[in-house]
């Protein structure tokens, strides 16, 4: 484990202890071996003036909803330490009650909710307290021998603490056992099956100890068990039976899914007993909120069966347990797929993205474990009870809302420009998950980077790229619900009689051939999707063609029959087709100032008046066309197929 202070980045901060204690807890974050989002909390004692110039002892300790990577001197609580301490002595506290009393205590009533573990940083008599849930740690007491390993690794410096539920009945339980201890001789303390503490009066000792006590961890770790290389070549997901999986998840869940196929755990995947050591519990307590306790373990064809008998099982392990608590939803937050790796399967990109993380954790200690001996877990019960953690249910009961696209994933084709980037945005803010396709790679690299968004550079003309756009899609995101079939050109203006012939051909294949196409392969997944849509992008030009326009509205004509048709055939599997009309959108890559002056000119009118030439005088804009494909792409149209909306500011020849 690499130590990162820095000295003088260090000296730089002078004494101020709650700078010390923002630099060194931003180093802990740096490392996802020691916590993992979210995971892990600090503290610092120290002295503050009060309003009457008096000294008021506080413990600034880590507010709940910060992550140690990026917490800044905010998002620590400052709470009252003779508080704090005086509760430690109470015989009994609900969580609930000991989460009041500490915002209460606080000097700030504006800062964050301090840390479930505040009571036990405040009966520690160290200024600086380090906490972290270190994976070398952790997969230690996961083994057989861990308790005992540990005891000879740590026990003349370190506490050794057996597991209890984190909250006030850890901090209790600490509080017992040390009422008598020398504290002068330990620097820090195991806390079985959780994590662990260091703890000193300067910041850099605190965090040196917490380092030199993982490294001690993992050098024995790697003595004994060596990490798993990645042999041979990554297997290839089947991506129907992934677009399939997703969608039974989802309908358990009941909202949208993102599912993150990790193939780089194939190697594991392809184990023996697998089954019975992911079986057994996780690499800790606290990720059993994301994870549950165990994945679904599925194969090839028996995937649904498999999924089914999950939750079930799910079911009972509840029903075993419960006592007033409110059921979560029962489906699997991760699969195991034998032969293939992990799938991650989250509300959002973000929250599949932190389960695989988890996941990749869990795995390498799995590994390390099952050579040790064999994968050990907490028993259900003790899990049962963080997964239904008062607080965790009370988060539960106030909700909050998504937006409504929230786990749906679209693809956009021509996306990277006008109609098609503004249509990527508004998908992106209503919450889904876009695949932006596009033939401009610069175009492409110019939109915001942002991790519910996959780039995709794509000559819409080439069959076979459309048809791996649509996989990159769903291998990135694990399925497909929306398609904006969007890509377009506008070929040059030319009669019928002067028609080149490779305008007409060229436009024929982009605005009508390629919907065709990206239509046929994008079907399949969206007969597995969740209320799965099309939408395309037509013209003003189908119901009110212009002279000099042909090819373009010839293909455009072409591809609203299409739309009609594949309502007609698509409606039996509940896939939704309708098309938009837009006309004089203006602020897209066609209409330069020279273009717009020159047709302004042509009518005799100034440009503004040009922009605004229509029925109710309004200028349309790219952004007006994507709220009404995202309104298509949602509910809103959900009893609508077949249909055909202008969106035109109103067109005497339209109406
Ligand atoms: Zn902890």
């Amino acid at each position: 484990m690499k130590n990162r202070w820095d000295a003088a980045a260090a000296a730089a901060l002078g004494d101020d202890p709650l700078a010390l204690r923002v630099y060194s807890s931003r180093l802990l974050g740096a490392d996802p071996a020691l916590v993992l989002h979210g995971g892990g909390n600090t503290s610092v004692k120290a002295s503050v003036p009060n309003l009457f110039g008096e000294a008021e002892e506080v413990l600034w300790v880590k507010g709940s909803g910060w992550d140690l990577a990026t917490i800044e001197a905010a998002g620590f609580a400052p709470v009252k330490l003779d508080l704090l301490r005086r509760m430690a002595a109470l015989e009994r506290l609900s969580d609930s009650e000991m989460v009041r009393a500490q915002r209460a205590g606080m000097i700030d009533p504006a800062a964050p909710n301090p840390s479930v573990e505040a009571i036990l940083h405040a009966i520690i008599p160290f200024r600086f307290v380090d906490h972290t849930h270190a994976d070398a740690v952790v997969t230690l007491c996961h083994t057989p021998d861990g308790e005992a390993i540990i005891r000879r690794l740590f026990g003349d410096r370190m506490l050794i603490i057996p597991y209890v539920m984190p909250g006030f009945d850890l901090a209790r339980t600490v509080y017992a056992m040390t009422k008598e201890c020398d504290w002068s001789k330990l620097e820090g303390m195991i806390l079985l099956q959780h994590g662990l503490f260091t703890f000193a009066d300067d910041a850099e000792t605190s965090y040196n100890r917490m380092i030199a006590a993982v490294s001690c961890a993992e050098e024995y770790l790697d003595a004994n068990s060596s990490s798993t290389a990645v042999s041979g070549e990554e297997p290839e997901p089947d991506l129907l039976v992934l677009a399939a999986m997703r969608r039974e998840v989802a309908t358990i869940a009941g909202g949208g899914c993102i599912a993150r196929c990790n193939t780089r755990h194939h190697p594991f995947a392809s184990r023996e007993r697998v089954a019975d050591t992911v079986g057994k519990g996780p690499l800790t307590p606290d990720h059993i909120i994301r994870t549950k306790r165990t994945p679904v373990v599925v194969d090839g064809a028996r995937w649904r069966s498999q999924i089914t008998a999950f939750t079930e099982g799910y079911r009972d392990y509840f029903h075993r347990h419960a006592d007033g608590h409110t059921m979560l939803n029962p489906a699997p937050r991760w699969a195991l797929w034998r032969g293939v790796g992990t799938v991650a399967f989250g509300g959002t990109v973000r929250e599949a993205a932190i389960i695989d993380d988890i996941v990749d954790h869990t795995v390498a200690a799995m590994e390390r474990a099952e050579q040790m001996g064999g994968w050990q877990a907490l028993p259900e019960s003790d899990l049962f009870a963080v997964e239904y953690w008062e607080l965790e249910q009370a988060k539960l009961a106030k909700g909050g809302s998504k937006p409504e696209l929230s786990g749906r994933i679209a693809l956009v084709s021509g996306g990277a420009g006008g109609i098609g980037r503004a249509t990527v945005a508004a998908l992106l803010a209503a919450g889904a998950c876009v695949a932006a396709l596009d033939i401009d790679a610069a175009a492409l690299d110019r939109l915001d980077a942002n991790p519910a968004l996959l780039t995709v550079v794509c000559d819409m003309t080439k069959r076979e790229e459309v048809e791996a756009a649509v996989a990159a899609c769903v291998r990135r995101f694990g399925g497909l619900d929306i398609v904006v079939s969007n890509a377009g050109i506008f070929p040059p203006s030319q009669s019928i009689a002067e028609m080149e012939a490779a305008d007409w051909q060229r436009s024929l294949t982009l605005n009508l051939t390629s919907h065709q196409w990206l239509i046929q392969a994008a079907t399949p997944y969206l007969k597995l999707g969740i209320a799965p849509a099309i939408v395309i992008n037509g013209s003003k030009n189908v119901p009110a063609p212009g002279p000099g326009a042909g090819a373009y509205s010839v293909a455009k004509a072409g591809l609203t029959q299409l739309a009609r048709v594949a309502a007609l055939e698509l409606g039996a599997f509940g896939i939704r087709v309708n098309t938009v009309h837009p006309n004089a959108v203006f602020d897209t890559a066609i209409w330069s100032e020279e273009v717009l002056r020159a047709r302004a000119d042509h009518y005799g009118l100034s440009v503004a008046e040009y922009k605004r030439n229509n029925l109710l005088k309004k200028e349309v804009t790219s952004r007006d066309v994507a709220r009404l494909i995202v309104a298509m792409a949602g509910s809103t149209f959900a009893a609508t197929t077949g249909a055909q909306v202008p969106i035109d500011g109103g067109n005497e020849r339209v109406v």
